[in-house]
């Protein structure tokens, strides 16, 4: 018989990631970009596509995108550092800046990947909960934790997922003043917020932005984002980061998408518009409360919400994001914008659902339905 040594302990409490892609319609569950890209780039670039050099490695560090990046972000390049996803930036914060003996400050309920990634690195966890009322951060508790020290990175979403809302620019400027540990604003969804702590980048060289392609320039599927940083932070982050992470046709495409970004405004418009009809609409719904979002999803409290879940599936096609086991997010549902199509779906089932929850309730017929455990204990992943 064979014998196999286990690995590190660490990995016991965590788990896998279950990319399975349900077979579902409508898919509001991932926060990415109903649109798939306009037709004339696409068409743009397969007229472009024999230029791309498949055969050979990828420029490690991206030169062309990070230039074009950083003059819009009136930035160096020697500022700006690719990734593959925003996801893989985070590893590399924290493999750099965390690491056994070293700590984060986390706010949660955020971001599932800042958890995760500091117990695969062996980076001890503090967290400052936000306030369950409207998951306002507790600025008092992160600034008095601050000033105990001990503290090494701190990563705030911001819009944070999956709650939506952002973090008052004063109090992160206080955050920033309050700590020479790293710290991470994590605007995945700038886009949408047009919120930024871009100005003040040059006054505090332990801030780091965080954007990605993945929501408002549809290329979640290619796996592009990008930080914003002092230069010695990129140059450290470059000796942890895998060297051809950002394949030679990513940054291609991208380089594209960045350059026509323009194109993208009128789409997040739209959006944003959509998002207030969800909002609107899921807010006159008896029993639910939305709160208010400043990104592509909207986050909801409703009763037995893993029943809802379910039935959104399995009654009407629509995956919705289930967070109501996520510590602070009980009884929570987070949905993405979707096409005017499907929001429109959305909202018709969550009224005729609950309608049928009210009529069945007044007749002593409610079940207290199981909860689907596959697809909550992992929390916003995405
Ligand atoms: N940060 C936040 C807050 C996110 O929600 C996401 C994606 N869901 C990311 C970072 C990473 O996105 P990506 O890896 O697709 O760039």
């Amino acid at each position: 018989m064979g014998r196999l040594k286990g690995p590190r302990p660490e990995l016991a409490d965590l788990t896998t990631y279950d990319a399975r892609e349900p077979h579902v319609e409508i898919n509001l569950s991932a926060n990415e970009n109903p649109a798939n890209l306009p037709h004339e780039l696409v068409a743009n670039m397969a007229k472009r596509l024999p230029e791309v050099a498949f055969n050979r490695y990828p420029d490690p560090m991206a030169t062309a995108l990070r230039t074009q990046i950083a003059d819009a972000n009136g930035l160096d390049p020697g500022n700006v550092i690719m990734g593959n996803g925003g996801d893989e930036l985070i590893f590399d914060l924290m493999l750099a800046w965390g690491g056994p003996g070293r700590t984060l400050l986390s706010t949660p309920p955020t971001f599932a990947m800042y958890e995760i990634d500091a117990k695969l690195t062996g980076t001890t966890i503090v967290e400052v909960p936000r306030r369950s009322k409207d998951f306002s951060l507790d600025e008092k508790a992160v600034l008095a934790r601050l000033a105990q020290g001990g503290i090494d990175i701190v990563m705030i979403s911001n819009p944070n997922n999956p709650t939506g809302n952002l973090a008052p620019e004063t109090f992160l400027i206080d955050v920033l003043k309050a700590t020479d540990a790293l710290v991470l604003i994590d605007e995945a969804y700038f886009e949408f917020s047009r919120h930024t702590m871009r100005p003040h980048m040059e006054r505090h060289p332990n801030l780091v932005i965080l954007r990605t392609f993945s929501k408002a320039f549809s290329l979640a599927g290619l796996r592009v984002g990008y930080l914003l940083a002092n230069e010695e932070v990129v140059s450290e982050l470059t000796k942890v980061r895998q060297p051809y992470s950002v394949d030679r046709f990513s940054q291609w495409v991208a380089g594209m998408v960045f350059r026509e970004r323009v194109v993208f405004e009128a789409q997040i418009q739209e959006l944003l518009r959509h998002r207030d009809v969800v909002e609107h609409g899921l807010s006159r719904i008896p029993h639910v409360k939305v709160f208010g979002s400043e990104a592509n999803f909207v986050l909801f409290r409703v009763e037995r919400a893993a029943a809802v879940w379910r039935d959104l599936l399995h009654s009407h096609g629509i995956l919705v994001r289930d967070v109501s086991r996520v510590p602070g997010c009980d009884e929570c549902l987070r949905v993405t914008i979707g096409s005017e199509r499907e929001n429109r779906a959305f909202l018709t089932a969550m009224e005729e659902l609950m309608r049928q929850r009210r009529e069945s309730d007044m007749f002593g017929t409610t079940s207290n339905d199981e909860h689907d455990a596959a697809t909550t204990v992992l929390g916003p992943l995405s």
